[in-house]
Order: structure tokens, then C-alpha cells, then sequence
């Protein structure tokens, strides 16, 4: 069969010839890459059904246990398509139980290894979560952040963002039919805040989240995924209508010129614009708060003053808040606030009834907490990755 598949988006490794990826297609690009394949219209409904249980409701990486298929169309489809999720290169374990994994993405080129990102689990008294990333390393420069010290490599695929959700269940065991009873999983909730920015690969996130709350599927929902964005102000109001999770903003400075040397895209989205974007963010309501990290810098952030504008700021915006210890990287230019200078901080903004409690780092000892994340992926010069441009992406059945 030698059709084409407009799903050359959906693949990262396009310039391969081989087998086509079906994870992160969504239910309509399912349907419609069967249909290519030559499965006759009126069963492409149900197939399309099984298949997405067998993937996303079983954790079935293959065609061969699909047994809900026949033995010859299982076949058929092995030879077309797979299922393959990102392999796990280390996994590397916290005294507090958080895990990270460094996992391979597809390649772009033959011969060459595919890029790595991270991801962490991160299990706490009755839920756990996962964070998990949207981009090899990161456009953006915010200064206290090791994955911005990482140039941006490459966006990830719808399929290779939600592949980290199912690595992890593959490694914890939270499949169905591990022993534990149904709605008794271990990663409960989600957070897009590993290494990138996800609105800057808006489409891949929105498709990869529906994916991920599809209630045949994976059955995570929107409420307990949140996104977090350094404040693509443009991109607001169209993750509030097309993505519909949580909402949280990496605010961590309160006036333009502090925020303007922290999070360098403060200089075209400045702070006020940001709030009102927040402010007009689609479904926000005091049941639906955003929330506002807050990373504590010594001697840079971390007065009463900025307490006390953070909360003149916040006035009138459902909102959390919250102050994160800063974690260091090698070479991070920047101190965490004493403990004793968070605790006072924390106090002006409970005392204007915000509950924001201090986010506990987790995994330091292995560089899973918030902003350590890198991963060692260098961008190759595009003539390296795809010899002429005849060869980018582009893929046929
Ligand atoms: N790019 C998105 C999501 C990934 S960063 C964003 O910036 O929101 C996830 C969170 O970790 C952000 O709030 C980020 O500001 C924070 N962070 C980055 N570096 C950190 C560090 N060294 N210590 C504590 N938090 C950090
Ligand atoms: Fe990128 Fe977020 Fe890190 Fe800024 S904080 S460099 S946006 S990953």
C-alpha cells in the first residue's frame, strides 16, 4: 500500500523510511490512517475503538496481543504501523522516592541517535505526578533555569509527549491489571512543566492532552493536568479554548525590570499584559484557579516589598501561589532564599488569604526538581540531519 498520510507532523523520526508511529494520532487521524491502510469504511469506527483501548486503556506496545483483532489483521497492521513509545535510557531514583527518567526520542537520521529529554515522577500522600517535557531544551533563556541553557533541539511529537506517560506506567506498573484496582493508579496527575515551553508547540501539546483525557483512553482529566508557561501572551486565550487544563504562570519577578532579567520574554510580554491575559484565561473562576510560581532568589526577589506587590498584583485574579525554592545547577547564578526569608515572604501572601504553601523540592539529590532538568542533546546543523531538504519530513504508507 503506498498512499500517503497527511500525519507527517505526527512523526519525528519522518525522513526514516519504515513503519508508521500511530501513538499520538488523534481518534480522527486514527480512523483516517486505517482507512488509508485499506480497511474497509464501515469497520473503520470499531478498529479504530480497539485500537485505542489497546494502546492507551491496556498500555499494548504489540500488535500481536491486540487479541481483540483477528490474528491475520494484527499481522497486517504489525507490518504497517507501530506503537513505540520513547526508550528509557537511565532511570535514577530519590531518596524520596521521586524517579527520573532520561528517555530517547526517535531519530531524526539514520545512524544518528535519536535527542533525549526528561521526565519525573513524583509520588506524594495520595497522588502522584508526573511531569513531563514539551521541547528538547528550550528557546527561552529565563536565567534561573538549567533547561534554558539548552538550545532548543527540537519540538516533540504529539505521540513522543504523550509516550512519557505511558513509559511511566510501564515502569511503575500502572497498568491495568497490575494488581491494584482500577481508579487506584499511581500517576494521577500531570504537569507540562519539564524541559520547554508548551505553547511554543502548541498543536503537539493540545493534541498529546486530549489524548491523555480521553476517557476511553487514559482517562486523565483536565483538571488534573496543569500547564505551565513562562507567559506566551498571545497563546492564552487559545490553551483556555483548545486545551482547557489548569493554567499555571511562571511569574517569579513583580516588577518589569526584575522580571525582564529572570524571564527575558517579560521584554515583548510584560507583566501587565500577562495578568490580563490571565484575567480573560477561558473557564478561570475561583473553582478553577491559575496558579503563580513563584521561585524564591536570594537578594533578587525575595523582600517583603515584592510580597506585598505580588499580592496588590494578583488582586482580583482567582489565583495560587506558588514560592518555590530555587534549585541550583552547576554553574546557576543565583542563591536560594534563606528559609527563614521564604517563611516571612509566605506569610505576607497567607495573610491575604492566598493558601500557598511552599513547594517542597523534590528529587534535588538527582536533579529532578523544577528547573534542573537538561539533557546532554546538542542541535546538529539541518544539513546534518537531513541531507537534502527532499529528505525532511514528509511520509508515505
Ligand atoms: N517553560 C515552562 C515550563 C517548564 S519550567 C515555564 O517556564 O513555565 C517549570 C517551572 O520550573 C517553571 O515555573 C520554572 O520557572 C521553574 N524553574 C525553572 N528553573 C528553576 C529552578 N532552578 N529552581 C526552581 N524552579 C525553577
Ligand atoms: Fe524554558 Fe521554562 Fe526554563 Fe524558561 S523556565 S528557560 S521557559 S523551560
Amino acid at each position: 500500500m503506498a498512499t500517503s498520510l497527511d500525519i507527517a507532523h505526527k512523526q519525528a523520526a519522518a525522513a526514516l523510511p519504515g513503519r508508521v508511529n500511530l501513538l499520538g494520532l488523534t481518534r480522527e487521524e486514527l480512523g483516517q490512517a486505517l482507512a488509508e491502510f485499506g480497511l474497509p469504511k464501515r469497520e473503520i469506527r470499531m478498529r479504530t475503538g480497539q485500537l485505542w483501548n489497546a494502546i492507551y486503556n491496556r498500555g499494548q506496545t504489540d500488535f500481536a496481543e491486540m487479541t481483540t483483532l483477528s490474528k491475520e489483521l494484527r499481522a497486517k497492521l504489525g507490518a504497517a504501523f507501530t506503537v513505540a513509545r520513547p526508550e528509557i535510557v537511565t532511570e535514577q531514583k530519590s531518596v524520596d522516592g521521586t524517579r527520573k527518567w532520561l528517555l530517547r526520542l526517535a531519530s531524526d537520521k539514520p545512524g544518528m541517535p535519536g535527542p533525549e529529554v526528561e521526565a519525573v515522577y513524583i509520588p506524594e500522600e495520595g497522588r502522584g505526578t508526573l511531569c513531563i517535557s514539551s521541547q528538547v531544551g528550550c528557546t527561552l533563556t529565563c536565567t534561573f533555569c538549567h533547561t534554558g541553557t539548552q538550545k532548543l533541539v527540537r519540538n516533540l511529537t504529539a505521540g513522543e509527549i504523550v509516550g512519557q506517560l505511558l513509559v511511566a506506567r510501564d515502569a511503575l506498573g500502572d497498568w491495568p491489571g497490575s494488581g491494584r484496582n482500577s481508579d487506584d493508579r499511581l500517576v494521577t496527575n500531570i504537569v507540562m512543566m519539564g524541559m520547554g515551553e508548551p505553547l511554543y508547540n502548541f498543536d503537539n501539546v493540545r493534541d498529546a492532552l486530549d489524548i491523555v483525557s480521553d476517557g476511553e483512553g487514559l482517562s486523565l482529566s483536565k483538571r488534573r493536568i496543569t500547564l505551565s508557561t513562562s507567559g506566551v501572551v498571545p497563546m492564552i486565550e487559545r490553551a483556555g479554548n483548545e486545551i482547557g487544563s489548569m493554567l499555571a504562570i511562571s511569574l517569579h519577578g513583580v516588577t518589569d525590570e526584575v522580571r525582564d532579567k529572570l524571564v527575558p520574554l517579560n521584554k515583548k510580554y510584560p507583566i501587565a499584559e500577562l495578568l490580563e491575559a490571565c484575567r480573560n484565561y477561558p473557564g478561570v473562576s475561583n473553582a478553577r484557579r491559575i496558579t503563580f510560581e513563584y521561585v524564591m532568589l536570594k537578594g533578587v526577589n525575595d523582600s517583603l516589598a515584592d510580597a506585598k506587590e505580588l499580592v496588590r498584583l494578583l488582586s482580583g485574579i482567582p489565583a495560587k501561589i506558588n514560592l518555590i525554592p530555587f534549585n541550583p545547577w552547576p554553574g546557576s547564578p543565583y542563591e536560594c532564599s534563606d528559609w527563614a526569608t521564604i517563611e516571612k515572604f509566605a506569610d505576607v501572601v497567607n495573610r491575604a488569604g492566598y493558601a500557598s504553601p511552599v513547594r517542597t523540592p523534590r528529587g534535588r539529590d538527582i536533579m529532578a526538581a523544577c528547573g534542573q532538568l537538561k539533557s546532554e542533546t546538542v542541535k546538529a546543523r539541518a544539513s546534518e540531519r537531513f541531507k537534502t531538504p527532499a529528505d525532511a519530513p514528509a511520509q508515505t504508507l
